[in-house]
């Protein structure tokens, strides 16, 4: 079975809805519920440690670092 979490704030970038998307917590995976829009994580964890909401307007053009690290912060927190 497989575990997801919802990542709170994520915008799809494909069909652009908030709040759909799915990370699957043994892949890490993320995958948006509405569209099907699915995607590799892009990086690894500890390089991004620049949560700027700046950031978060140009999330929908880009895949920017900030948004990898709001979904990394509470798996991290679940693991302890
Ligand atoms: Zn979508």
């Amino acid at each position: 079975m497989t575990r997801r979490r919802f990542i709170a704030g994520a915008v799809c970038p494909k069909c652009a809805l908030m709040d759909t998307i799915v990370v699957d917590m043994d892949s890490d995976k993320r995958e948006c519920v509405s569209c099907g829009f699915s995607e590799d994580r892009p990086q690894a964890p500890k390089q991004s440690e620049l949560p700027t909401r700046v950031n978060r307007g140009l999330s929908r053009r880009t895949e920017t670092p900030a948004e990898a690290v709001k979904l990394l912060d509470p798996l991290n927190f679940e693991k302890k």
